[in-house]
């Protein structure tokens, strides 16, 4: 007998699920909607240019090592992070008020804020849009906080319910921790308005909020880094504090290389100053200190005019191709006649379409037409193509009609 005997087969994960569904099809025309991940009009993974240049760098210069690096990570591509996200001008940069922390992507970047806050803070208590990206309930609730939600999609309009977000934003106990997705929401793709930012703002501040924001999208929304970068500015402009967490896992196309970042905006450099050092203590137990290649790319291209300025002709580059599908696959339903309003599939901003498929109709498409999504009616618009629009427009049409 096993030690382990009582252990029961767990389910796959919803959204990486999806992947080992599609791996296991044998079909040649299969096609994975489901997993975040740019793709090439061949449907292929793409490495940008600019990363292979900064590698090629990396490798021909002799005096870079493999020692470890400090506990929160290379220090040039902290520095470089948090001016891409905040503005290089921004007053949190300026006074040094701000910690930032080289994490393991994304995931690991709210992980280790959640850890931190769930150590350091007095309100043990997150607020999650509804939907919301799945991770974000257990990556919250494994680090010990208690987590809730507040209204965010409306289905009726498949825009935002801003009364009602607002509402639950007012009711929240004071200072509880607000998740906000800091451009192209996941999975809506549905983002508040620069004024609404500007009301959400002032709900949050009243209320003596935290806002925690998750930006995994800056630059592959609208192709421009600084507009993806707004809803941030807004917040951290008016001198409050704020929780930013990073990834490079899109935007550089490095996502198994797991870049990312942590940024604690604190109201004095006296204070970032003895978060640095409490976060220092999170971190050294949990993984001691996070690696070295990725944030090295990164911090070359950040770092020089050149590689920075082709980095971003790439980036729109993605953003472009993104959009171009989004109209591709809003003229093929319309040729089909298909039934149904489907102008959210222009105006919803970022990687993902949230469809309004559901899950019968989801179950359909994968069965009879091979198209892997999740069940939530959520299709990446990064993983399409000219060749595969026509398949996805004709399993749309026969699901709903
Ligand atoms: N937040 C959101 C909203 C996301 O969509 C993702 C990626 N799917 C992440 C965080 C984290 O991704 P990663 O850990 O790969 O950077």
């Amino acid at each position: 007998a096993s030690v382990f005997d009582h252990l029961e087969q767990a389910p796959e994960d919803p959204i990486l699920g999806i992947t080992v569904a599609y791996n296991k099809d044998p079909h040649p025309g299969k096609v994975n909607l489901g997993v975040g991940a740019y793709r090439t009009e061949e449907g292929k993974p793409l490495i940008l240019n600019v990363v292979r240049r900064a590698e090629e760098r990396l490798l021909a210069d002799r005096s870079k090592n493999k020692e470890y690096l400090p506990i929160t990570g290379l220090a040039d591509f902290n520095k470089r992070s948090a001016m891409l996200i905040l503005g290089s001008d921004s007053p949190a940069v300026v006074e040094k008020r701000l910690v930032t922390a080289q994490c393991l992507s994304g995931t690991g970047s709210l992980r280790v804020g959640a850890e931190f806050l769930a150590r350091h803070y007095g309100v043990k208590l997150v607020f999650l849009p509804t939907p919301t990206w799945g991770n974000h309930f257990k990556v919250f609730m494994n680090a010990g906080l208690a987590v809730k939600t507040y209204r965010y999609y409306d289905n009726k309009t498949r825009g935002l319910d801003y009364e009602g977000m607002l509402e639950d934003i007012g009711a929240a106990p004071s200072g509880s921790v607000i998740l906000l997705h800091a451009c192209a929401h996941n999975p809506t793709g549905v983002d508040p308005t620069p004024q609404q930012w500007e009301g959400i703002r002032q709900a949050i501040r009243n209320r003596g909020h935290l806002p925690f924001f998750d930006s995994a999208y800056q630059g592959f929304a609208s192709g421009s880094l600084d507009k993806d970068a707004l809803a941030v500015r807004t917040f951290v402009a008016d001198g409050g504090e704020c929780f930013i967490a990073q990834s490079f896992a899109k935007n550089m196309g490095l996502y198994g290389e797991r870049v990312g970042a942590l940024s604690i905006v604190s109201k004095s450099s006296g204070v970032a100053t003895r978060v640095e050092s409490q976060l220092k203590l999170v971190i050294r137990p949990m993984y001691s200190n996070p690696p070295i290649h990725g944030a090295s790319i990164v911090a070359l291209v950040l770092g020089d005019g050149d590689l920075f300025s082709e980095w971003t002709v790439e980036l729109k580059g993605m953003a472009d191709r993104i959009i171009s599908m989004r109209h591709k696959l809003y003229d093929a339903l319309r040729a089909r006649g298909t039934p149904g309003d489907w102008t959210h599939i222009l105006k919803q901003i970022g990687m993902f379409s949230f469809t309004g498929l559901n899950k019968e109709q989801v179950q359909f498409m994968t069965r009879e037409y091979r198209i892997y999504m999740t069940l939530d009616g959520r299709i990446s618009m990064a993983g399409l193509s000219l060749k595969t629009v026509p398949l996805l427009a004709d399993a749309i049409h026969a699901a709903v009609t």
